[in-house]
């Protein structure tokens, strides 16, 4: 047990708890997961689990230090920018293996109907020409981006808006992926939506709303990834696994 190396995997996705599960079954491998304590009742993965931020970048590099940690995966959201930049500073700095776990983003396929934009604040220019009643499914933090708008929004998300957020007109629904091909169905008829805003998520367990919208010939005003850090990645958790295999074993 003395030889384990101690993994630290940044969280707060589908795919990283299924890595965590898939990494804690490496014999030489003791896992520590980090989420950042954004939603009030998150997925916690079995095992060490570590809730909220790390104080920027160097406080992320005084904990990789202070653990100490040998390897570090980073498998956040492909919007959680910050926290993948200070990830791959800060094991440079340390000296110590990083690998992002990105999925691939979604492409348009024939009967798509998307408006590339790069931001909230870009897609919230193209909805007053587009549609009266939009399904708004970029979670909670960003929703003040929208709320100068007339527009009527339907907006899912995990938990209920901060107090202090401002919100824009509509209705909010409170619910957590995956979500069925019939309940998107069924929310762009019952709600009388005329175009989706979609953060590029890619993967399988919102992608429902995207084959819903296509069959329905609405438009998705499709929020771009930001910019990815150099460094190594894989696009899925099997490759993952076997990266870490590769880094453990050595
Ligand atoms: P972010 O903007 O990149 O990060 C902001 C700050 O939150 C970071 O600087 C860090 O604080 C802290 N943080 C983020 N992820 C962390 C983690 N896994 N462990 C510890 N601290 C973390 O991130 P975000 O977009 O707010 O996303 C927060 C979390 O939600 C991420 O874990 C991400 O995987 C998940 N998530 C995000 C989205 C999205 O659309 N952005 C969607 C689904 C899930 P310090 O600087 O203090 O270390």
């Amino acid at each position: 047990m003395s030889q384990q190396k101690r993994v630290l995997i940044l969280g707060g996705t589908g795919d990283a708890t299924e890595l965590v599960v898939k990494a804690a079954d490496i014999p030489e491998v003791e896992v520590i997961t980090s989420l950042a304590g954004r939603t009030r009742q998150p997925i916690v993965p079995f095992g060490n689990t570590r809730i909220g931020g790390f104080g920027g970048l160097t406080g992320l590099i005084t904990y990789l230090q202070a653990q100490p940690i040998d390897v570090l995966i980073d498998a956040t959201h492909p919007f959680a920018a910050q926290i993948s930049l200070n990830a791959a500073a800060a094991a440079a700095k340390v000296g110590i293996p990083h690998l992002m776990l990105i999925r691939p983003a979604w492409k348009p396929v024939a009967g798509d109907d998307w408006i590339d934009v790069d931001s909230n604040a870009a897609a919230a220019k193209v909805l007053p020409e587009l549609a009266q009643r939009i399904f708004l499914t970029i979670g909670r933090q960003e929703l003040a981006a929208f709320a100068h708008l007339k527009t009527w929004f339907l907006m899912r998300m995990i938990d209920p808006p901060l107090p202090d957020t401002l919100v824009p007109l509509g209705q909010v629904l409170l619910d957590r992926g995956p979500f069925s091909l019939e309940n998107e169905r069924s929310l762009l008829q019952q709600y009388e939506i005329g175009a989706i805003v979609s953060k590029n998520s890619g993967g399988d367990a919102t992608y429902a709303k995207i084959i819903a919208a296509r069959e329905r010939k609405i438009p998705v005003v499709m929020v771009q990834r930001p910019a990815v850090p150099t460094g190594e990645k894989v696009a899925d958790v099997e490759s993952a696994i076997a990266w870490l295999k590769n880094k453990v074993s050595k």
